[in-house]
C-alpha cells in the first residue's frame, strides 16, 4: 500500500508564493493559510487593513485543503450533545450561526452543491441516538429531517452539502492577494510576541495577530496541551464509481466514518480514526497501513464498491477537550488565536477566524461572545 499523501482535490496547477525574505512590516499578520486564516485576511483587508499571511507549508496545504468536503451546519459535537453541555440557547445560537455562515457560502462559493447530508445509524443504539438528536433539533426549531433510504436509518440536515475544500481555499487566496494581502508560503514561524513575529532570521513588526491554525495549536503554545491535541485524519478516493449512485454525503458511526461521491462519480471516503486513536495523536499527516485498511474495508462492506483505490491521504486538525466548542481565545496582548474544530472545521473555522477580524476592526469583542463565555 503506497503511503505517501496524495490527497484527491489537488488536481489543478497552482501558483506558488514566494517565501519570507525580508523583514516586514503590517498591522495584521495573520498565521496560517487555510480557509480559516484567509477568511480573517480577506475579512481584514476588505476594511482597509494592510495584512500579511504565512504559512509554514502551501496554501490549502493543510486540513481545510485535504479534508472531506462536508459542508456542515453545527458543531462538531452532535446537537444534542452540544445542548448538554451548553444549554438549548447557546448550542442553538451557534447552530444558526453556522446556518447563516453556509447561506452566505451559497452567495459566494460556486462549486458548492446543497444536496443536504444524512447521519446514518450503525445500529439500533446508533439509532436511537439519531431520534434523540432529532427530537431536540426540532425542540430548538433547527432543520432536520428523519430518513429512511437505500444508505439505511438516520436523519436528514437539508441546509448541508458538499464543495471542493482546496478550490475553496484558493478562491479565498485568490480574493486576499486581489485585496492587496501579501501572502507567503514556505513560511514557518518560530517565535510570537505581541508585536513580532519571528520566521527564521526574519521579523514581522505588527499591531495585532491571528493565528489561525488548527493542527499544530498547541505545539506554538504549549499552555494549551492539556485542553488541545492534534491528531491526524485520514482518507481515501476511487475512480469514478459506476456499481452506487449517491446523492448525499454520509456520516455514519457517530460520524467516525464518513464518506461522498462526486459529481465525476469518484468515493472520497474518510474514519476509522477512533479505532486507532493512540497511533493517529501528533504531528506526521502521512496515511498508515492500519487506518486506510479499516477505510478499504468501509468502502467495500458499506458503501459497497469495488472502485479501486486512487489516492490515499491524511491531514492534521486538533481536537478540544474541555468544551465541544473551537479554542478561541486572547494569548497575549494583541495575539488572537482559533482552532481545535474537533474535526469539523470548514464552517466553524471561518465564521471565528471573521470574528477574531471583526473584533480587531470594531475594537469590540461581541462577535466572540457565543465562542468564549
Ligand atoms: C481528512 C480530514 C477530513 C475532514 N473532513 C472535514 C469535513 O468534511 N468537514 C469539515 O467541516 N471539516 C473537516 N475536517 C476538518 C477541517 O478540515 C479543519 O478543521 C479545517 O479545515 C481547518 O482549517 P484551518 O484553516 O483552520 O486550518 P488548516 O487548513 O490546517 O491550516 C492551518 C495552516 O497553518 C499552518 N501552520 C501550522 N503551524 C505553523 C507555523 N508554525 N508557522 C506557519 N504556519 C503554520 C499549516 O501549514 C496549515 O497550512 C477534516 C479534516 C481532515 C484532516
Amino acid at each position: 500500500m503506497n503511503t505517501t499523501n496524495d490527497v484527491l482535490w489537488n488536481d489543478q496547477p497552482w501558483w506558488a508564493c514566494e517565501s519570507i525574505h525580508a523583514h516586514q512590516t503590517a498591522d495584521v499578520c495573520v498565521i496560517g493559510l487555510g480557509a480559516s486564516g484567509l477568511s480573517a485576511i480577506v475579512t481584514l483587508a476588505q476594511h482597509g487593513f494592510d495584512v500579511i499571511g504565512v504559512d509554514a507549508g502551501m496554501i490549502g496545504g493543510g486540513a481545510a485543503g485535504s479534508n472531506g468536503g462536508f459542508v456542515l451546519a453545527g458543531l462538531a459535537a452532535f446537537h444534542h450533545d452540544a445542548v448538554d453541555a451548553l444549554g438549548h440557547h447557546r448550542a442553538t445560537t451557534l447552530y444558526q450561526l453556522t446556518l447563516d455562515a453556509i447561506a452566505d457560502l451559497q452567495k459566494e462559493e460556486p462549486g458548492l452543491r446543497m444536496s443536504g447530508s444524512l447521519r446514518i445509524a450503525a445500529d439500533d443504539e446508533e439509532y436511537a441516538d439519531c431520534l434523540a438528536q432529532f427530537r431536540v433539533m426540532q425542540h430548538d426549531g433547527l432543520p432536520v429531517k428523519t430518513y429512511e433510504g437505500s444508505e439505511g436509518r438516520g436523519i436528514l440536515f437539508p441546509n448541508d452539502g458538499t464543495f471542493q475544500p482546496l478550490y475553496r481555499v484558493r478562491r479565498l487566496a485568490q480574493q486576499a492577494t486581489t485585496l492587496g494581502a501579501r501572502l507567503f508560503e514556505r513560511s514557518s514561524v518560530t517565535t510570537i510576541q505581541s508585536n513580532l513575529v519571528t520566521i527564521e532570521q526574519y521579523h514581522i513588526q505588527c499591531k495585532h495577530v491571528i493565528v489561525a491554525v488548527d493542527g499544530r495549536l498547541e505545539q506554538l503554545f504549549p499552555q494549551l496541551r492539556s485542553i488541545v491535541q492534534t491528531t491526524r485524519l485520514q482518507m481515501a478516493a476511487t475512480a469514478p464509481a459506476h456499481d452506487v449512485a449517491l446523492s448525499r454525503p454520509v456520516y455514519y458511526r457517530y460520524g467516525y466514518d464518513y464518506w461522498q461521491q462526486r459529481p465525476d462519480g469518484r468515493i472520497a471516503i474518510g474514519g476509522g480514526r477512533d479505532l486507532y486513536a493512540s497511533e493517529e495523536w501528533g504531528y506526521n499527516p502521512n496515511p498508515t497501513q492500519n487506518i486506510q485498511s479499516v477505510i478499504e474495508e468501509r468502502l467495500r462492506t458499506v458503501v459497497n464498491t469495488s472502485a479501486p483505490i486512487t489516492h490515499r491521504w491524511g491531514a492534521c486538525v486538533a481536537y478540544r477537550h474541555d468544551d465541544v466548542r473551537p479554542f478561541v481565545g486572547l494569548l497575549m496582548p494583541n495575539v488572537w488565536a482559533c482552532g481545535a474544530y474537533s474535526g469539523t472545521g470548514n464552517i466553524v473555522g471561518c465564521i471565528v477566524a471573521k470574528a477574531i477580524s471583526r473584533t480587531i476592526i470594531e475594537n469590540d469583542a461581541r462577535h466572540l461572545e457565543p465562542w468564549i463565555n
